[in-house]
Protein backbone atom coordinates (compact mmCIF):
# COMPACT_ATOMS: atom_id res chain seq x y z
CA UNK A 1 0.00 0.00 0.00
CA UNK A 2 2.69 2.57 1.26
CA UNK A 3 4.98 1.50 -1.60
CA UNK A 4 1.83 1.90 -4.23
CA UNK A 5 1.51 5.56 -2.79
CA UNK A 6 5.02 6.34 -3.47
CA UNK A 7 4.91 4.97 -6.81
CA UNK A 8 1.66 7.08 -7.46
CA UNK A 9 3.32 10.24 -6.59
CA UNK A 10 6.63 9.60 -8.27
CA UNK A 11 5.49 8.47 -11.64
CA UNK A 12 3.74 10.68 -14.80
CA UNK A 13 0.05 11.32 -14.53
CA UNK A 14 -0.52 13.74 -17.60
CA UNK A 15 -3.09 16.23 -18.11
CA UNK A 16 -6.39 15.76 -16.04
CA UNK A 17 -9.24 17.20 -17.37
CA UNK A 18 -12.26 17.59 -14.80
CA UNK A 19 -15.26 18.32 -16.17
CA UNK A 20 -19.23 19.41 -14.85
CA UNK A 21 -21.13 21.77 -13.85
CA UNK A 22 -20.66 24.45 -11.00
CA UNK A 23 -21.06 22.61 -7.78
CA UNK A 24 -20.45 19.19 -9.44
CA UNK A 25 -17.50 19.12 -6.58
CA UNK A 26 -14.47 19.39 -9.56
CA UNK A 27 -12.47 21.14 -6.87
CA UNK A 28 -13.38 18.71 -4.14
CA UNK A 29 -12.03 15.74 -6.55
CA UNK A 30 -9.45 17.93 -7.99
CA UNK A 31 -7.80 17.99 -3.92
CA UNK A 32 -8.34 13.98 -3.86
CA UNK A 33 -6.31 13.81 -7.26
CA UNK A 34 -3.56 16.42 -5.49
CA UNK A 35 -2.83 14.47 -2.82
CA UNK A 36 -2.89 10.64 -4.10
CA UNK A 37 -0.76 11.49 -7.41
CA UNK A 38 0.86 14.90 -6.02
CA UNK A 39 0.51 16.60 -9.28
CA UNK A 40 -0.79 20.24 -8.92
CA UNK A 41 -4.72 21.90 -9.14
CA UNK A 42 -4.66 24.50 -11.86
CA UNK A 43 -7.85 25.84 -10.66
CA UNK A 44 -8.97 29.21 -13.34
CA UNK A 45 -11.57 30.24 -11.18
CA UNK A 46 -8.59 30.32 -8.11
CA UNK A 47 -6.36 32.06 -10.49
CA UNK A 48 -8.69 34.65 -11.72
CA UNK A 49 -9.99 35.59 -8.12
CA UNK A 50 -6.30 35.48 -7.55
CA UNK A 51 -5.76 38.37 -9.67
CA UNK A 52 -8.78 40.05 -9.09
CA UNK A 53 -7.24 40.50 -4.95
CA UNK A 54 -4.11 41.34 -6.37
CA UNK A 55 -5.97 44.17 -8.91
CA UNK A 56 -3.83 43.23 -11.76
CA UNK A 57 -4.92 44.34 -15.20
CA UNK A 58 -6.34 40.86 -15.70
CA UNK A 59 -7.96 41.09 -12.38
CA UNK A 60 -9.44 43.93 -12.99
CA UNK A 61 -11.17 42.86 -16.60
CA UNK A 62 -12.46 39.99 -15.30
CA UNK A 63 -13.83 41.32 -11.66
CA UNK A 64 -17.11 42.40 -13.11
CA UNK A 65 -17.68 39.35 -15.54
CA UNK A 66 -17.23 37.23 -12.65
CA UNK A 67 -19.70 39.16 -10.26
CA UNK A 68 -21.97 38.93 -12.97
CA UNK A 69 -21.31 34.68 -13.43
CA UNK A 70 -20.48 34.88 -16.65
CA UNK A 71 -17.54 33.20 -18.62
CA UNK A 72 -14.24 35.64 -18.92
CA UNK A 73 -13.52 36.06 -22.57
CA UNK A 74 -11.22 33.09 -23.76
CA UNK A 75 -9.00 35.64 -25.16
CA UNK A 76 -7.57 36.22 -21.41
CA UNK A 77 -7.64 33.05 -20.84
CA UNK A 78 -5.01 31.52 -22.59
CA UNK A 79 -2.16 33.83 -21.23
CA UNK A 80 -3.06 33.00 -17.89
CA UNK A 81 -3.18 29.73 -18.14
CA UNK A 82 -0.05 28.82 -20.57
CA UNK A 83 1.98 30.81 -17.34
CA UNK A 84 1.08 28.32 -14.93
CA UNK A 85 1.05 25.38 -17.13
CA UNK A 86 4.84 26.34 -18.28
CA UNK A 87 6.02 26.35 -14.18
CA UNK A 88 8.04 23.18 -13.15
CA UNK A 89 5.83 21.56 -10.94
CA UNK A 90 3.43 20.64 -13.98
CA UNK A 91 5.37 18.66 -15.54
CA UNK A 92 4.74 15.49 -14.64
CA UNK A 93 0.76 16.26 -14.82
CA UNK A 94 -1.92 18.52 -13.89
CA UNK A 95 -5.60 18.53 -12.84
CA UNK A 96 -7.45 21.32 -14.94
CA UNK A 97 -10.37 22.31 -12.56
CA UNK A 98 -12.58 24.81 -14.31
CA UNK A 99 -10.71 24.73 -17.65
CA UNK A 100 -11.84 24.49 -20.85
CA UNK A 101 -14.65 25.89 -20.29
CA UNK A 102 -15.49 26.76 -23.83
CA UNK A 103 -15.40 24.66 -27.12
CA UNK A 104 -12.48 27.02 -28.21
CA UNK A 105 -10.73 26.58 -25.01
CA UNK A 106 -10.50 23.25 -25.49
CA UNK A 107 -8.63 23.45 -29.02
CA UNK A 108 -6.30 26.02 -27.52
CA UNK A 109 -5.43 23.30 -25.07
CA UNK A 110 -4.87 20.53 -27.40
CA UNK A 111 -2.49 22.71 -29.30
CA UNK A 112 -0.55 24.33 -26.29
CA UNK A 113 0.00 20.63 -25.42
CA UNK A 114 0.93 19.43 -28.88
CA UNK A 115 3.52 22.75 -29.00
CA UNK A 116 4.79 22.35 -25.57
CA UNK A 117 4.37 19.51 -23.62
CA UNK A 118 5.18 16.72 -26.56
CA UNK A 119 7.72 18.82 -28.83
CA UNK A 120 9.52 19.78 -25.58
CA UNK A 121 9.57 16.10 -24.73
CA UNK A 122 10.81 15.22 -28.03
CA UNK A 123 13.24 17.58 -28.17
CA UNK A 124 14.84 16.54 -24.74
CA UNK A 125 14.58 12.86 -26.20
CA UNK A 126 16.11 13.01 -28.93
CA UNK A 127 16.01 9.89 -31.02
CA UNK A 128 12.91 8.59 -28.47
CA UNK A 129 10.31 10.79 -29.03
CA UNK A 130 7.27 9.18 -28.45
CA UNK A 131 5.17 8.54 -32.03
CA UNK A 132 1.50 10.78 -31.94
CA UNK A 133 -0.59 7.57 -31.23
CA UNK A 134 2.04 7.12 -28.07
CA UNK A 135 1.33 9.87 -26.62
CA UNK A 136 -0.43 10.82 -23.73
CA UNK A 137 -3.68 12.71 -24.56
CA UNK A 138 -5.31 13.87 -21.46
CA UNK A 139 -7.64 12.12 -19.65
CA UNK A 140 -11.39 13.91 -19.50
CA UNK A 141 -13.69 12.90 -16.55
CA UNK A 142 -17.11 14.76 -16.23
CA UNK A 143 -18.62 14.59 -12.95
CA UNK A 144 -22.61 13.96 -13.49
CA UNK A 145 -25.15 15.93 -10.48
CA UNK A 146 -28.59 15.99 -10.32
CA UNK A 147 -29.69 19.90 -10.79
CA UNK A 148 -31.41 20.01 -7.69
CA UNK A 149 -28.17 18.56 -6.11
CA UNK A 150 -26.19 21.17 -7.87
CA UNK A 151 -28.44 23.83 -6.26
CA UNK A 152 -27.96 22.64 -2.53
CA UNK A 153 -24.21 22.13 -3.21
CA UNK A 154 -23.99 25.57 -4.03
CA UNK A 155 -25.82 27.60 -1.69
CA UNK A 156 -24.77 25.71 0.93
CA UNK A 157 -20.91 26.09 0.06
CA UNK A 158 -18.91 27.95 2.73
CA UNK A 159 -15.51 28.52 3.05
CA UNK A 160 -12.54 29.33 5.30
CA UNK A 161 -10.73 32.39 4.35
CA UNK A 162 -7.87 31.36 6.54
CA UNK A 163 -6.59 28.61 6.22
CA UNK A 164 -9.25 27.35 2.54
CA UNK A 165 -10.98 24.33 4.12
CA UNK A 166 -14.38 23.68 2.45
CA UNK A 167 -17.73 23.21 3.93
CA UNK A 168 -20.84 22.93 3.00
CA UNK A 169 -23.88 23.89 5.68
CA UNK A 170 -26.82 21.03 4.55
CA UNK A 171 -23.64 18.03 3.88
CA UNK A 172 -20.84 19.01 6.10
CA UNK A 173 -21.30 21.68 8.45
CA UNK A 174 -18.87 22.72 10.54
CA UNK A 175 -18.94 21.74 14.36
CA UNK A 176 -19.94 25.38 15.43
CA UNK A 177 -22.35 27.46 13.53
CA UNK A 178 -20.32 29.39 10.53
CA UNK A 179 -16.94 28.95 12.45
CA UNK A 180 -13.86 26.94 10.39
CA UNK A 181 -13.32 23.78 12.56
CA UNK A 182 -9.23 24.41 12.00
CA UNK A 183 -9.16 27.77 13.31
CA UNK A 184 -12.07 29.10 13.97
CA UNK A 185 -12.63 32.05 11.28
CA UNK A 186 -16.13 33.01 10.30
CA UNK A 187 -16.58 31.18 7.32
CA UNK A 188 -17.53 32.93 4.23
CA UNK A 189 -19.66 32.64 1.14
CA UNK A 190 -18.01 33.48 -2.65
CA UNK A 191 -19.68 36.40 -4.22
CA UNK A 192 -20.89 34.63 -7.17
CA UNK A 193 -22.55 31.37 -5.26
CA UNK A 194 -25.20 34.29 -4.46
CA UNK A 195 -28.79 32.48 -5.45
CA UNK A 196 -29.30 35.50 -8.37
CA UNK A 197 -25.89 34.63 -9.69
CA UNK A 198 -25.99 31.00 -9.77
CA UNK A 199 -28.84 30.76 -11.95
CA UNK A 200 -26.33 32.74 -14.51
CA UNK A 201 -23.45 30.44 -14.20
CA UNK A 202 -25.36 27.29 -14.45
CA UNK A 203 -26.87 29.21 -17.99
CA UNK A 204 -23.05 29.75 -18.70
CA UNK A 205 -22.42 26.08 -18.15
CA UNK A 206 -25.69 25.19 -20.08
CA UNK A 207 -24.47 26.99 -23.45
CA UNK A 208 -20.74 27.55 -23.64
CA UNK A 209 -19.28 24.27 -21.36
CA UNK A 210 -21.87 21.59 -22.35
CA UNK A 211 -20.08 21.21 -26.03
CA UNK A 212 -16.87 21.22 -24.24
CA UNK A 213 -18.42 17.36 -23.64
CA UNK A 214 -19.02 17.08 -27.23
CA UNK A 215 -15.84 18.01 -28.40
CA UNK A 216 -14.89 15.33 -26.15
CA UNK A 217 -16.90 12.69 -26.30
CA UNK A 218 -16.61 13.08 -30.39
CA UNK A 219 -12.82 12.33 -29.49
CA UNK A 220 -13.62 9.45 -27.57
CA UNK A 221 -11.68 10.89 -24.61
CA UNK A 222 -14.85 11.79 -22.06
CA UNK A 223 -15.45 9.10 -19.42
CA UNK A 224 -18.36 9.83 -17.13
CA UNK A 225 -18.74 9.27 -13.42
CA UNK A 226 -22.08 9.49 -11.57
CA UNK A 227 -21.21 12.30 -9.11
CA UNK A 228 -24.12 12.16 -6.66
CA UNK A 229 -22.50 9.90 -4.23
CA UNK A 230 -20.37 10.52 -1.26
CA UNK A 231 -16.94 11.94 -2.01
CA UNK A 232 -15.18 9.14 -1.25
CA UNK A 233 -16.38 7.12 -3.76
CA UNK A 234 -16.38 9.53 -6.65
CA UNK A 235 -12.66 9.76 -6.07
CA UNK A 236 -12.28 6.01 -5.70
CA UNK A 237 -13.59 5.84 -9.47
CA UNK A 238 -12.31 8.70 -10.42
CA UNK A 239 -8.40 7.45 -9.56
CA UNK A 240 -9.62 3.71 -11.68
CA UNK A 241 -10.16 6.10 -14.89
CA UNK A 242 -6.82 7.93 -14.15
CA UNK A 243 -5.33 4.71 -13.35
CA UNK A 244 -6.40 2.25 -16.01
CA UNK A 245 -6.02 5.80 -19.16
CA UNK A 246 -2.12 5.75 -17.91
CA UNK A 247 -2.13 2.06 -18.03
CA UNK A 248 -3.64 2.28 -21.73
CA UNK A 249 -0.84 5.23 -22.98
CA UNK A 250 1.92 2.78 -21.60
CA UNK A 251 3.85 4.69 -20.27
CA UNK A 252 3.61 7.52 -22.79
CA UNK A 253 2.32 10.38 -20.30
P1 LIG B 1 -15.16 28.70 -10.74
O1 LIG B 1 -14.46 28.94 -9.45
O2 LIG B 1 -14.48 27.63 -11.56
O3 LIG B 1 -16.63 28.44 -10.58
O4 LIG B 1 -15.00 30.04 -11.60
C1 LIG B 1 -15.51 31.27 -11.13
C2 LIG B 1 -15.68 32.23 -12.29
O5 LIG B 1 -14.41 32.47 -12.92
C3 LIG B 1 -16.58 31.75 -13.41
O6 LIG B 1 -17.95 31.97 -13.14
C4 LIG B 1 -16.06 32.60 -14.58
O7 LIG B 1 -16.51 33.93 -14.48
C5 LIG B 1 -14.56 32.62 -14.32
N1 LIG B 1 -13.88 31.48 -14.98
C6 LIG B 1 -13.25 30.43 -14.39
N2 LIG B 1 -12.73 29.60 -15.29
C7 LIG B 1 -13.02 30.13 -16.51
C8 LIG B 1 -12.77 29.73 -17.86
N3 LIG B 1 -12.12 28.60 -18.12
N4 LIG B 1 -13.23 30.53 -18.85
C9 LIG B 1 -13.88 31.67 -18.59
N5 LIG B 1 -14.18 32.11 -17.36
C10 LIG B 1 -13.75 31.34 -16.30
Amino acid sequence: MANQAANDTARNVGPVILLGPPGAGKGTQAKQIVDRYGVPQISTGDLLRDHVGRGTELGLEAKAIMARGELVPDELMYGMVATRLREADCQRGFVLDGFPRTAAQAGWLDAFLEKEVFENRAEKNPGKSPEKSERCPPVVIQLLVDYTQLLLRLTGRRSCPTCGRLYNIHFQPPLVDELCDVDESKLVIRNDDREEIISERLAAYEKQTKPVADYYRLQRRLVAVNADRPREEIAAQVFGVIDRHCLDSQGAC
